[in-house]
């Protein structure tokens, strides 16, 4: 932009909100951020971040756009407590046995959601200009009189419903997650709202912390038990702040793992690989555990709409929320508050909510994609599956068996799913060589096996 505009306001200051306000407030006077909440001002849990109690992975293509987008906030992570935990500290169980993940310039970040939280949060409110009013629901858009162009929002205060506010604004970001009001007030604009892709897993999430030794699984921070194709369990524990495991175990299409320590505990020695059973047993359970479902995850397809009003933009869970499982939502939101920025400098705020959709619809895509590729593989799981997510299942079950072997395909595996390179790196001539020449059709996996014995 060649001059500076005065007003932004970010609707909802979770993850997505926080990082949309960074290149808001280098290039506007003024960022108010808004939330429904009274935000906590450390590591605390919060009732808007309900999800804010299972393991939050940042990813390591997270991990390198938080700190391009926060320069010193990954350090921060680390100096708070949490850790960056290189891939030779992971031990990942997909596809029947362990990946062999040597690689470590791939890190993912320890930490509870909580402080990821709250290390972003205090840098965005430290950026000259940026304001924070909490405790105060945003109800709705106010336009110019021919709707064209959103010009502020209408809120209402959380403590005296009584009490209203309108802010008055250059442009607009809904970034208030899931439940975003942006498709009722666009309906009520006279606009179309946007189409639903929505894919139906039934997940179930039941997260516990325990007493962490260093010692523990060999010095392992990080395991990933994968649910197979043919069973519906699996889990993931994260070396957290404070010496801790946060153990979060999963399962789809309807199975409910228990907070409750003994079954917790059994649930995590049916799994198919033994390793986060090794970290409960025995350890020392520090909280009481907290459950979440999560029946589907949804892509609002506002990159669809023939139209949106000027100065206005959709961002965050607001346009898709992911399938948990793949720990991909707080890293899509921060490509696409780079896509922000860049659109900015490019072409200000014309036609700036398209804008920024276009450019990040391809970063959503690939995520939503592996999600919802690996999601498929479960024969239970509703959705079509056209002739390419074939090929991809195909290909992706020759290619694990050699990522067990070779560290060079693990790693460049671990770059796809964690959101570093674009899923077609897996066909880079290299990788493809190697999987042609080593990979072979599946045989019975250990996690079959396993599923049959508990069955
Ligand atoms: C169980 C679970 C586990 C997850 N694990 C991971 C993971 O491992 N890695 C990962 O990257 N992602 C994970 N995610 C996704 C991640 O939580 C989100 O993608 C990320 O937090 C971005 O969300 P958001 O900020 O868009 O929305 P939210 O986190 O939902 O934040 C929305 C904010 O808007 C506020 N708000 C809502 N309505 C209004 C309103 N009308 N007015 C004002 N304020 C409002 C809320 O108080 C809240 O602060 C997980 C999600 C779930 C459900």
């Amino acid at each position: 932009m060649n001059h500076r505009e005065a007003h932004a306001v970010v609707l909802g200051a979770g993850l997505a909100g926080l990082v949309h306000a960074v290149p808001l407030a280098t290039r506007f006077d003024r960022v108010t951020l808004v939330d429904r909440d009274i935000l906590p001002r450390g590591a605390e849990h919060r009732g808007g971040v309900p999800q804010g109690h299972h393991v939050h992975l940042l990813v390591p293509g997270g991990v390198t756009r938080m700190e391009a987008l926060l320069p010193g906030a990954v350090a921060e992570i680390a100096a708070r407590g949490g850790y960056l935990i290189p891939a030779p500290e992971w031990r990942f169980h997909m596809g029947g046995d362990q990946l062999r993940l040597e690689d470590d310039s791939l890190r993912v970040a320890g930490a509870t959601r909580p402080l990821l939280e709250a290390v972003v949060r205090d840098r965005a409110l430290a950026m000259e200009g940026v304001e924070l009013l909490d405790g105060w629901t945003a109800r709705e858009l106010t336009t110019t009189d021919d709707r064209t162009c959103v010009t502020g929002v209408r809120l209402r205060s959380q403590a005296d419903p009584d009490e209203h506010l309108t802010l008055d604004a250059d442009l607009i970001v809904d970034t208030t997650g899931r439940g975003s009001p942006s498709p009722r007030w666009l309906t009520a604009l006279g606009y179309e709202s946007p189409k639903e892709e929505r894919l139906q897993v039934d997940v179930h999430y039941a997260t516990r912390l325990f007493r962490r030794d260093p010692g523990d699984l060999g010095g392992c921070r990080h395991v990933l038990v994968d649910v197979p194709p043919d069973d519906r369990r699996g889990g993931v524990a994260l070396a957290v702040e404070d010496d801790r495991w946060q153990v979060t175990l999963i399962g789809m299409l309807g199975e409910r793992p228990p907070t409750e320590l003994d079954g917790f505990t059994q649930y995590a020695a049916s799994l198919w690989s033994d390793d986060l059973h090794q970290i409960i047993d025995g350890a020392t359970p520090l909280d009481e555990g907290a459950q979440r479902a999560f029946p589907s995850f949804s892509w609002q397809r506002y990159d669809q709409l023939a139209s949106l009003p000027q100065r206005y933009l959709v961002s965050g869970d607001a346009v898709c929320s992911f399938d948990p499982r793949f720990g991909q939502g707080m890293t899509v939101a921060m490509a696409e508050a780079a896509a922000l920025g860049e659109i900015l400098d490019q072409h200000g705020l014309d036609d700036i909510g398209r804008r920024v959709l276009s450019a990040s619809q391809p970063v959503v895509q690939d995520a939503w994609d592996l999600a919802t590729g690996a999601d498929l593989a479960h024969p239970e799981v509703q959705g079509p599956r056209p002739l390419p997510w074939k090929l991809n299942t195909a290909y992706m079950q020759r290619l694990l068996p050699v990522a067990h072997r070779e560290p060079e395909v693990a790693a460049a595996l671990i770059r796809v799913v964690g959101m570093i390179d674009r899923p077609q790196q897996l066909m880079s001539p290299r990788t493809l060589w190697r999987v042609l020449r080593d990979g072979r059709a599946p045989e019975t996996t250990s996690a079959e096996t396993h599923a049959t014995t508990r069955a």
